[in-house]
């Protein structure tokens, strides 16, 4: 993801024990019960191997039960050990997706590895992490192939993601820029190829173009303004940079003043140029 997120602080395996003591009807009552040991074992390997669908394997013995677990999930019953991890997940103070950086309030839980082929991921903690509705509606049950294992950032794992990893590029005309979306070139080789599935998988190149467009309009109508009314034009930008650079610079507001500031032609446009009358 594009913003490192916390990891949820329950104890997984402790919530796996609260779980199946609260299955008290049968035949769940028993299944979970005989299950609980390796059940566990396997939420140890998730966590040890980040959630990498290269490491982490399925658990074909279990698919004839997989409702059972994605109900769970689906239908917490109240005062449930998972309703209540279910909810402390969700109440979030987030107004920025973790997973594409867009100013939008991340209003669903994204399985990192999908309940249909993981169902006993499906209320594990470190599996669900906050995203938006374009981003889950595209990543659906997706997760690799043979090329590429793993397509996505896991925003509780993936530590390099504390640092910018995007880099937005602004190409002249500046009246009506081109705008390129590309991994930080800071990036290590095996971080930016999976920054690259990442964006590709999401299609965020397809998504940011508008807000990055009005965004821009919006900067050209300011800098008209403070220039008519004698403010210094590359201190504000500066100003408005930092202001945008938490809590992740990999937001799409960030992106863009980074690619503002770090451009000497644009820069010298916009306190030079000749700027549109209505952009
Ligand atoms: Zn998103």
């Amino acid at each position: 993801m594009v913003m490192r997120l916390p990891m949820p602080s329950i104890n997984p395996l402790d919530l796996v024990d609260a779980i199946i003591a609260e299955r008290t009807h049968e035949p769940n009552r028993t299944f979970f019960r005989t299950i609980a040991v390796e059940w566990k074992q396997r939420i140890d390997v998730y966590v040890a191997n980040g959630g990498s669908p290269a490491h982490v394997s399925t658990w074909p013995a279990i698919m004839g039960k997989a409702k059972s677990f994605k109900n769970l999930y689906s239908h917490p019953a109240d005062g449930s050990a998972q309703g209540a991890m279910l909810s402390d997940l969700r109440n979030h103070d987030l107004d920025i997706c973790p997973a594409c950086g867009s100013p939008t309030p991340p209003e669903t839980l994204d399985h990192y590895l999908p309940k249909g082929k993981f169902p006993h991921f499906a209320v594990t903690p470190a599996n669900l992490t906050p995203m938006c509705d374009p981003c889950q509606r595209r990543k659906k049950a997706t997760t690799g192939d043979v090329v590429s294992p793993r397509f996505f950032i896991h925003p509780y794992f993936d530590a390099f993601t504390v640092d910018q990893i995007l880099q937005l590029t602004i190409a002249p005309p500046f009246v009506t820029p081109t705008f390129t979306l590309v991994p930080h070139p800071n990036l290590q080789a095996g971080e930016a190829a999976l920054v690259t599935t990442h964006l590709r998988e999401l299609e965020i190149a397809r998504r940011y173009v508008r807000f990055f467009r009005n965004e821009h309009r919006r900067l050209l109508r300011n800098v008209s303004n403070m220039r008519k009314n004698g403010i210094d034009v590359p201190a504000n930008i500066g100003a408005w940079q930092t202001g945008h650079a938490h809590p992740t610079k990999d937001s799409w507001h960030h992106l863009f003043y980074d690619a503002v500031t770090r451009n000497v032609d644009l820069q010298d446009y916009l306190s030079n140029g000749v700027l549109p009358p209505y952009p």
